[in-house]
């Protein structure tokens, strides 16, 4: 007998047939004699839906009022698929955030977990009951007050709660197979990855893969948590997510992944004084707008003027904030203009074999050279190489590295529609 957490996503759970069906399949997993716990997302666009109204109430919500408005969405969906579990003869008990233990720290909307002790979905299970528990909801000790992890909270909630009762798996049911080589809607050739580590995962999620959350990943790794990343529409095998260790048994493709990401902004600083402490002031004053910059490249400057330019990647919505912070700072830092430019792309090769390889960073330009491509941008760390683009090439830029890499498959991946959440 195993111990399994399932994760089920807005997605898997937007209706009532949804959720029956999903009922169904935590039955099954229960009468093959494992214990289960399960914790569910808000049905559908419940989650966005209860923030619009939010807005149109007040501009600005108050985050406690928010936090006890949007763990409504999870309560919903936990208590009839109770309903739905218990219509087919299966004990199941729905618990809160509070009630499943999730202690968190006091930030509303952002919370972090500082405490999982699952008393009563232990009791649950112990009872025979399936326990499901509302995910992306905690509460905080010293104020009392109910808290939200933050937008796609509820696969920490699931990592979380595995690492505390000693999960064998996590399991996040989705609405795709599992982690592709690339997005089978921008590569039909993609193929499902079997296997990946944490490392790679975090690389890729934070490229803009969107099938996991970072944190959620994060927290696996941290306690040892194996996630695995499946679809909730067939029985098939998803994607196994687990630790280094594990991972080395596999043999290691160079390249696991390519990723794009369009959600980032590039703003330059014109003219900047090439002297000490100057890229200490402008990241400074970014920084102090809690804005989280991505790439950073610094021209070589020409001798005869002794001025550079430096240029950062930053989420879209962020670069409003950065620009005025900047602007404001122009006469105290020195430089000559600034920048804003939001139609750039980024792509980004992962892949812990690349470690160990010399020459991937050639091949990619290769290919990227020979689609007629240009890099506007580079950076790298041990186990990915990111590129900046143009936009509109960064889909056709994904398809040819996929290629060059040898990792489309001979057959077409199927997607149901996805959105891989
Ligand atoms: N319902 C929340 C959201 O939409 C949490 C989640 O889906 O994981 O962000
Ligand atoms: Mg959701």
């Amino acid at each position: 007998m195993s111990l399994i957490v399932q994760k089920f996503g807005g997605s898997s759970v937007a209706d009532a047939e949804s959720i029956k069906r999903v009922a169904k399949r935590i039955v099954e997993t229960r009468k093959a004699g494992h214990e289960v716990v399960v914790v569910v997302s808000a049905m559908g666009d419940t989650t966005d839906e209860l923030l619009d109204l939010a807005e149109q109430v007040v501009p600005v919500p108050s985050g406690r009022e928010l936090d006890m408005l949007l763990t409504a969405g999870e309560r919903i969906s936990m208590a009839l698929l109770a309903m739905a579990i218990k219509g087919l003869g299966i004990d199941a008990l729905s618990f809160t955030g509070s009630q499943a233990g999730m202690v968190t720290d006091a930030r509303h909307g952002s919370a972090r977990i500082v405490e999982v002790s699952p008393k009563r979905v232990r009791e649950a299970l112990d009872s025979g009951a399936v326990a499901i528990v509302a995910g992306f909801q905690g509460f905080n000790r010293l104020t009392g007050d109910i808290t939200t992890l933050g937008r796609g909270g509820s696969d920490t909630t699931a990592v979380a709660l595995a690492a505390a009762l000693d999960a064998d798996v996590c399991e996040i049911y989705t609405d795709v197979d599992g982690v592709f080589t690339a997005d089978p809607r921008v590569v039909p050739t993609a193929r499902k990855i079997d296997r990946i580590t944490s490392e790679e995962m975090l690389e890729l999620a934070a490229a803009g893969a969107k099938v996991l959350y970072i944190r959620a990943v994060e927290y696996a790794r941290r306690h040892g948590v194996t996630i695995h990343v499946r679809s909730s529409f067939n029985n098939n095998e998803g994607t196994l997510v687990v630790g280094p260790k594990e991972g080395e048994i596999v043999e290691e493709p160079i390249i696991t992944g390519v990723s794009a990401d369009l959600s980032e902004a590039k703003i330059t600083v014109v003219g900047v004084p090439d002297i000490p402490g100057k890229a200490a002031q402008i990241f400074t004053v970014v920084a102090n707008t809690n804005v989280n910059i991505d790439m950073i490249v610094q021209n070589v400057s020409t001798a005869s003027t002794g001025l550079t330019d430096i240029s950062f990647t930053l989420p879209k919505s962020d670069a409003e904030v950065a620009m005025t912070a900047l602007t404001a700072a122009q006469p105290d830092i020195g430089f000559a203009s600034l920048q804003h430019d939001d139609q750039i792309g980024k792509l980004s090769v992962v892949g812990a074999g690349m470690r160990t390889n010399a020459g991937v960073t050639a091949k990619l330009f290769t290919a990227l050279f020979e689609a007629g491509i240009n890099i506007e941008m580079i950076s790298t760390s041990e186990i990915r190489i990111s590129v900046v683009t143009r936009a509109d090439t960064v889909n056709e830029a994904v398809r040819v590295v996929h290629t060059a890499f040898g990792l489309d498959g001979d057959t077409e991946a199927i997607v149901h529609a996805g959105t891989g959440r």
